[in-house]
């Protein structure tokens, strides 16, 4: 292919924060016309951002200005409402394009293995996120929001999440984008007491200090710690005193200052709870209460504090339990998978078969490639790495050699296949009438919570045929 004349068709499958930094470091590339086709199997772009971050973290979402601009170029196209495996597949990939990066993150939850985690009432975090979120695959969900007591397992930012929705008022949520539905259900909360339960101690948490300090904003719930619980062992102490890890300093200061707030006599409590770990979920019929064991911590070989039980034992009641102990990644059909970690095996973004060779033209980039840590900025660098790869790759020739490398031909295949598509440009009114629906009712914006509703409200916008049932 003669440099800088044919273009370079790349795919990018999935549209979070990885996606499009992927996206934004091809267009970097001066050298070469790189055309990107994004697909997504949602309709709206943003992944997490849309479907994670908390609705009332509003600046973290501004993020998506950035990502306007990236689709903005003139070579970048949108196509969402395209499920691989479904819509398309993996051998429709490598016939349409020089390269294809997988961008699809973590897509569920991990799993604790103690008794009871399965009785009604017992839910992972990253449902109740995606149903706040007005996730479609999360709409149908329901919560038993009449309980007094919920334990959210976990000591995370999603964790923290979780807790922070439960706790705010419904004065609170109203000024987010929250669902309208999930707004309804937590005002009519009786949720009074939220343990937060975490297996290590404060100096171990996975959460960050912004996010332990934004407790103390909430108006509506006490914090509440036992001073006994933020005393550091010595191996801990000594780690703090080490100042190798400022986050976690942060932590230990906050997180002793509030034990030794009184409580304020707030309508809820947040019960931040460390050194336990949860052994059965109890109940009959649903979750009725939560058996914990107490931890103490032990050093490893590689000089990491663990946790490890001992034999005292304690129940809280509970009526809810929400799990948040980690995203989990989800096998893409025919590609590569490692089951253990839930990742697509990779080198440095390069996807490896399983005979341990690289694939050619195959990348991975963020949460799929990794695993599901860090923040949206972690992605950036991750993402240059795995285009630095893919770049290498081309630079020695090592690329696809697709039957049908044009735009037209994707087009023509998805249309072929009655696939209704959304553009980036139909997302821009879909994101314009979200805000005026929230307008119209005094919130910031009203999102669309089913795939559906948001082709019927596209298809009317536009003044064309709304899309029966199979075409979407
Ligand atoms: P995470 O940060 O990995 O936290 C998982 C938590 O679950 C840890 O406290 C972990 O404890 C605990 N855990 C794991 N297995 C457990 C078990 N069997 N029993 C009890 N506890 C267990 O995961 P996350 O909260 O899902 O967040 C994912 C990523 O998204 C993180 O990088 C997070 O920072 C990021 N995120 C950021 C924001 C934000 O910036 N505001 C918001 C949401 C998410 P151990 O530490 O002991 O393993």
């Amino acid at each position: 292919m003669p440099e800088g004349t044919t273009p370079l068709r790349i795919a990018i499958v999935g549209s979070g924060p990885s996606g499009f930094y992927a996206a934004e470091h091809l267009q970097k590339q001066q050298d070469r016309i790189i055309e990107i086709d994004m697909f997504d199997r949602l309709p709206t772009p943003f992944g997490l951002v849309r479907g994670g971050v908390a609705p009332d973290h509003p600046k973290i979402k501004t993020v998506t200005k950035a990502y306007d601009k990236i689709a903005s170029h003139p070579n970048f196209r949108f196509y969402g409402n395209v499920t691989l495996g479904q819509d398309i597949s993996h051998a429709d990939l490598l016939a349409h394009y020089h390269a294809v990066i997988y961008a699809t993150g973590a897509q569920t939850d991990r799993q604790m293995d103690i008794p009871g985690e399965d009785l009604p009432g017992s839910h992972a975090a990253t449902e109740f996120v995606g149903w706040y979120n007005a996730h479609p695959d999360f709409r149908h969900l329901t919560f038993d929001l009449s309980q007094e007591r919920v334990a959210v397992i976990g000591n995370g930012n999603v964790a923290m999440d979780v807790v922070r929705i439960l706790a705010r008022t419904e004065e609170e949520l109203r000024q987010t984008d929250i669902a309208d539905y999930a707004l309804e259900a937590l005002s009519r909360s009786n949720v009074r007491e939220i343990y937060m339960l975490g297996r290590r101690g404060p100096a171990q948490a996975a959460f960050t200090s912004p996010e332990v300090k934004e407790l103390e904003d909430l108006s509506g719930a006490d914090i509440i710690i036992a001073p006994e619980e933020v005393e550091l062992d010595p191996l801990s102490q000594a780690y703090i005193q080490s100042g190798q890890d400022r986050t976690a300093e942060r932590n230990v200061q906050t997180l002793t200052r509030y034990s030794q707030q009184e409580p304020q006599g707030r309508p809820k409590k947040i019960i931040l709870r460390f050194f336990v770990s949860p052994v059965e979920i109890l109940g009959t019929e649903r979750v009725e209460a939560i058996r914990l064991v107490k931890n103490e911590l032990y050093q490893r070989s590689d000089g990491t504090l663990r946790p490890r039980p001992t034999n005292q034992f304690e129940t809280i009641p509970v009526g809810l339990v929400f799990r948040s102990i980690g995203y989990q990644g989800v096998a893409l059909p025919d590609i590569p998978f490692d089951e253990k970690n839930g990742i697509i095996p990779n080198e440095r973004g390069r996807v490896i078969l399983p005979d341990g060779q690289p694939a050619i033209g195959e990348y991975a980039v963020g949460w799929i490639k990794r695993g599901p840590t860090g923040i949206i900025g972690t992605n950036k660098p991750d993402a240059q790495e795995t285009v630095n790869m893919l770049l290498e790759d081309i630079a020695n020739g090592k690329l696809l050699e697709p039957a049908h490398p044009t735009r037209a031909a994707v087009e023509e295949m998805l249309h072929s296949r009655r696939v209704c598509f959304v553009t980036y440009d139909d997302w821009r009114i879909i994101d314009q009438l979200e805000i005026q629906r929230g307008e119209a009712v005094g919130r910031q914006r009203l999102k669309y919570c089913y795939v559906e509703e948001m082709l019927q409200a596209l298809a009317e916008h536009k003044g064309i045929p709304v899309p029966t049932q199979q075409e979407s």
